[in-house]
C-alpha cells in the first residue's frame, strides 16, 4: 500500500492493501509465493534486493510482517511457525534470574513452555490468577522483567485488566505481553499500554483451520525488537514462504470474519444461557460475565469463543459433542467451521478447566442453524 496512508484508512481497507502491491515483474494482483531459499547475490556479493537466505529474510515474510506492523499500529513485528514459537521467543530473550508474572489460566502449551523448558533455564515464573489486580502486585519482584497477559483467556474467558497491569509492569520496569489470539483486531493492546503483542496466526488470522503460525508484534523499535528479530533468524522458527502467503491472504477478510464470529457467538452464548440443561455459559458479552464491564472498556465486540458447563457429570459433558452435527470435535478455534471441545481432556491432568465444561469455537454458519444443533443436542 505503499501510496496509501493507513492513518486516514479503516481497519477493512488496511486489512485488504496491508503489504500489497501488484507484481514488479508480471503485474500480479495476487502476491507470488517465493519459494527460493537462496537470493542470487551481485558481483561484489552483497545482495542488494535485500534477501540473500530464506530463513533469514523472504519476500512473503516481510509482506506479512509489514501488514502485522500496519494494523496493530506498532514498530516491527516478527512472524514464527507457531503461536507457541513466537511466545517462546519471547521468554528466550530474558535472562536466567529474570522473573515473569504469568496467568494461572491460559493457554497449556504457553503455560507448558514456561513450565517445562524455561524453568530448566532458570526463569523464575509465579502463575497469579490475573483477574485480581493485588495479586499481581504482590506478585512483582526487584527481577520481574515480564508479565505475560492472555484475554480473554482459556478456559473460561477470563479477562485481564490490560491498562491496569501495563501499569503495574511499566512502574516496576517490566514490559507486558499479551497473547491476543482470541480477540485480533476486536482489542487494540497497544492502545492499553500493552509492549508486545503475541498471536497464534493459527486461529483468526489464518481463519480456514489450514495454516499454523505465530506472530510477536513490537509498540517500540528498542533493543528488546532488534534482538526479537534477530532471534526469530538465528533460533530458526520461522514460517514458510507459502505459510505467510496463507496468514497474509486470511488477514485481508480478519476484519469482517472478526464481526460475523462474533455476532454468531453472541447468539450462541444468549441461547446457552436460556437452556435449563446449562449451569453456567462463559462469554464476556454477557451481562452475566463478572468482567462484563472491563469487556466494554477494552474490547469492541466480544469474540467467537463461548464455554460452558453442563449440569450434570463429566460423561454428560463427553456424550453431548457426539449429539451434535454441524460442531466438529475438535481442539483449536478461529476457522469458518465451528468446533466443540471437552477441555478437561485435551488439556490433561494439569488441566484447571472444570470437568463438566465444553468450549465452542463459533463458526461462520449461520448462527440460527448452531443454535438449532446445540437446541436438539440438548434435548
Ligand atoms: N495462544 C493461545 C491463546 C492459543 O489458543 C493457542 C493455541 O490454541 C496458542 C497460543 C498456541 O498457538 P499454536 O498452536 O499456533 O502454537
Amino acid at each position: 500500500m505503499a501510496n496509501l496512508n493507513p492513518s486516514r484508512l479503516q481497519m477493512e481497507t488496511i486489512a485488504v492493501h496491508a503489504g500489497r502491491a501488484p507484481d514488479g515483474a508480471s503485474g500480479a494482483v495476487a502476491e507470488p509465493i517465493q519459494l527460493s531459499t537462496t537470493f542470487e547475490r551481485a558481483t561484489d556479493f552483497s545482495f542488494p534486493s535485500g534477501y540473500d537466505y530464506t530463513r533469514a529474510g523472504n519476500p512473503n515474510r516481510a509482506a506479512l510482517e509489514e501488514a502485522f506492523v500496519l494494523l496493530e499500529g506498532g514498530a516491527a513485528a516478527a512472524a514464527f511457525s507457531s503461536g507457541v514459537a513466537a511466545a517462546g521467543a519471547i521468554f528466550q530473550l530474558l535472562s536466567p534470574n529474570d522473573h515473569v508474572i504469568a496467568p494461572r489460566a491460559a493457554y497449556h502449551g504457553v503455560l507448558r513452555l514456561l513450565r517445562e523448558v524455561f524453568g530448566r533455564w532458570q526463569l523464575a515464573v509465579d502463575f497469579v490468577d490475573m483477574t485480581d489486580l493485588d495479586a499481581i502486585r504482590n506478585a512483582v519482584r526487584p527481577k520481574t522483567r515480564l508479565i505475560w497477559a492472555e484475554t480473554p483467556s482459556n478456559p473460561t474467558l477470563a479477562l485481564t485488566d490490560l491498562a491496569a497491569v501495563a501499569e503495574i509492569a511499566h512502574a516496576n520496569g517490566a514490559r507486558l505481553a499479551c497473547d491476543n489470539t482470541w480477540a485480533p483486531l476486536i482489542q487494540r493492546p497497544f492502545a492499553l499500554g500493552a509492549d508486545f503483542i503475541m498471536y497464534s496466526t493459527t486461529k483468526y488470522f489464518g481463519g480456514h483451520s489450514d495454516v499454523l503460525g505465530g506472530a510477536v508484534i513490537l509498540r517500540e523499535a528498542d533493543d528488546f525488537a532488534s534482538r526479537l528479530c534477530d532471534l526469530q533468524k538465528i533460533g530458526g522458527a520461522v514460517p514458510s514462504p507459502f505459510d505467510c502467503w496463507l496468514v497474509h491472504r486470511g488477514l485481508q477478510t480478519l476484519p469482517w470474519r472478526m464481526r460475523a464470529h462474533c455476532e454468531n457467538a453472541a447468539r450462541v452464548a444468549d441461547f446457552l444461557s436460556g437452556h435449563a440443561r446449562i449451569a453456567r455459559v462463559n462469554y464476556p458479552g454477557l451481562v452475566s460475565h463478572p468482567q462484563h464491564a472491563l469487556a466494554r472498556r477494552q474490547m469492541e465486540r466480544f469474540g467467537g469463543m463461548v464455554s460452558f458447563e453442563l449440569k450434570g457429570d463429566r460423561a454428560a459433558a463427553m456424550q453431548l459433542p457426539n449429539e451434535l452435527k454441524i460442531f466438529t470435535r475438535a481442539t483449536s478455534l478461529g476457522g469458518v467451521e465451528s468446533l466443540i471441545e471437552h477441555r478437561q481432556s485435551i488439556e490433561g491432568p494439569e488441566s484447571l478447566a472444570p470437568e463438566t465444561l465444553l468450549r465452542l469455537s463459533i463458526g461462520l454458519e449461520h448462527p440460527d442453524d448452531l443454535i438449532a444443533d446445540l437446541e436438539q443436542a440438548l434435548g
